[in-house]
Formats: structure tokens, C-alpha cells, sequence
């Protein structure tokens, strides 16, 4: 039987659009994901309309509704003002406003980021005692998150906790937010693999290209130089941040992540160095893998805003 109340996360990505309808304790009743579309953000949106309607109707309608977005919010958490790897105009679009209309739902809007980190802080990451806590993902990009004082923060512009942008190296390479030397310039997969074949390393297409460059890093000293370049701007970047937050922990999920072990490695290596500042840092894996997005948008649209984490224990 259905429970009373459910909630509905979307993890709104540039290649799918993945969902997960959860119970009011945190069960998950289902599950799964559908193409994002290209066609702009009416189409994006009339997609993310249609898999409420799919799951209203397969389990009855849900509670509420929360939607992750790999970009920024407005102030006001109705729109969007930066959302680059998806198709559309969005900039202006009432994007929330229109998601509650087409699907009678409460609606709630936020950053991709955020959702994993409210995810993995309230049920998966076992951060027991810890309340300062970094979050970061290792995909295409580099997203960030801190908890403080054991909640995800968010800010008025929605930059709050953005550390793959922050400056590792005094000028060096362009990175995609018109800045220069920034962790994700080196350290995100796309920059990674760019990197490795801008160095003339032969790196497979498509989904084998970070297992083809691990193994070209064995021999080729080319290949070997990018990795370590990306694993050590991952860990001065994320070491800062720990610094900046007084962070007890780090959480680290993504793609990347867990296809190149090396990052955590070397965060581990140089957070032990800096102990006498720092104190002793945790480095745990993501527990939910690519679920972690929808879930926590699925938590958000409980919680009616992003502040939360506590109490639910999320089940597999
Ligand atoms: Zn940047």
C-alpha cells in the first residue's frame, strides 16, 4: 500500500532527467530516470510535469515535489539564474511557479549540489558528531556543499559552498567561468580528459575514457602529470575549504570520484600534513551514488526548504 504522504525528487542533469518517489520515513517506493530533452526549458519542464503525472498515476499523487538543478537560484527560489548544461532560456522563466501549476504540486527549487549534500548528510555518510562537514562531487564539474553546525547552508545568491571555483594555481588554466586556475580547470572530468589529450595522451571516447587514462598514467608520463595535477588542485582546493568551514569531515561522491580513487588518496595525504591547523578529518565516500541528487531533492520538498537533515534514516 501506498503511504499517506510521498514525496517526488527530480535531479534535473544535462543528459537525464532521474527521479525517486520516497516515503514520509525515507523508503524509497521508486525509482528512475528519462532522457533530458534539448528542445529548450518548456520542454524540460513539460518532461519533469509528465514524470509526476506517470507517478501519480502508478502510485497516487504525491505530496510535494522537489527539484535539483545543476545551477543557480534567484533569491527567492523561483527561478533560475545560471543552469548551463540545459537546453533553454531560464534566465526569467518562473520555473517553480510553473512546475506547481502543471502538476498541482508544492514545488521546491535547489542547486544539485545542496541536494547531494542534505542526502548524504541525513542518511547515508555516517558523519556521526560532526557538524562541519565539506560535500564535493567529481563529475563533468566539481559541486560543493558545507554543512554547518549539522545543516546544508544555502545563500542568497546560491554560491554558498561553490569550492570547485575557487583559485588553486596563481594564473593558470582557463576554466569555464571565465576565471583562471580554478580546482575544476584541473581536477573536473571534462577538464581531466581534456588536459590528457591536449598532452597527445590517447584517451578512449565515451565511457572508458578515465579507465583508458588511469591505465595510460601507469607508463606515460604525460598522462601521469595530468592526474596528479588534478589530484593535487582537488586536494589544496578541498583542504581550504576545510579550513575556511573548520570542517571535522569530507564527503566525496561522483562519477569520477569513484572511477579514480587517487583524489581521495591525495585530499587524505594532504589533510594529514595540515593536522596541526585542521585536526583530524574524515574522508568518506558518497554512500548514494547517483541517487543522491533525487533523494535529496525528494528530502528538500519534505523539509518545504533546503535547511535539513536530521531524523531520517534513507533506506536503499
Ligand atoms: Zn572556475
Amino acid at each position: 500500500m501506498t503511504p499517506r504522504r510521498t514525496w517526488l525528487g527530480i535531479d534535473l542533469g544535462g543528459t537525464w532527467i532521474k527521479w525517486e518517489h520516497v516515503a514520509d520515513d525515507g523508503r524509497s517506493l521508486a525509482a528512475g530516470r528519462v532522457a533530458t530533452p534539448t528542445g529548450g526549458h518548456v520542454e524540460v519542464t513539460e518532461a519533469i510535469a509528465a514524470v509526476c503525472a506517470a507517478r501519480a498515476g502508478e502510485a497516487g499523487r504525491p505530496t510535494g515535489l522537489g527539484i535539483a538543478v545543476p545551477g543557480h537560484l534567484t533569491p527567492e527560489r523561483d527561478g533560475i539564474t545560471l543552469l548551463p548544461n540545459v537546453s533553454g532560456q531560464w534566465r526569467g522563466y518562473p520555473a517553480r511557479a510553473v512546475l506547481a501549476e502543471r502538476t498541482g504540486l508544492e514545488a521546491v527549487l535547489l542547486n544539485d549540489a545542496r541536494a547531494f549534500a542534505v542526502a548524504e548528510l541525513g542518511g547515508a555518510a555516517p558523519v556521526h558528531g560532526v557538524e562541519e562537514v565539506v560535500f564535493v562531487t567529481i563529475g563533468t564539474g566539481i559541486g560543493g556543499a558545507l554543512a554547518v553546525r549539522g545543516e546544508v547552508v544555502s545563500s542568497r545568491r546560491d554560491s554558498f559552498g561553490e569550492l570547485g571555483h575557487t583559485s588553486v594555481v596563481v594564473d593558470g588554466e582557463e576554466c569555464g567561468c571565465g576565471g583562471r586556475g580554478c580546482v575544476e580547470a584541473y581536477a573536473g572530468g571534462a577538464a581531466l580528459l581534456a588536459r590528457a589529450r591536449a598532452r597527445g595522451v590517447a584517451v578512449e571516447p565515451g565511457a572508458g575514457a578515465l579507465t583508458s587514462l588511469a591505465l595510460a598514467a601507469r607508463s606515460e608520463p604525460a598522462a601521469a602529470q595530468v592526474l596528479t595535477e588534478a589530484y593535487d588542485a582537488f586536494a589544496v582546493g578541498v583542504s581550504n575549504a576545510c579550513a575556511l568551514a573548520g570542517a571535522g569531515a569530507v564527503v566525496v561522491g561522483g562519477a569520477v570520484a569513484e572511477e579514480l580513487p587517487g583524489y581521495a588518496t591525495r585530499l587524505r595525504q594532504r589533510l594529514s600534513r595540515r593536522r596541526r591547523l585542521l585536526g583530524d578529518v574524515e574522508v568518506l565516500s558518497a554512500a548514494l551514488g547517483p541517487r543522491a541528487g533525487a533523494l535529496g531533492a525528494a528530502l528538500a520538498a519534505r523539509a518545504g526548504h533546503v535547511r535539513t537533515g536530521e531524523g531520517l534514516v534513507l533506506q536503499p
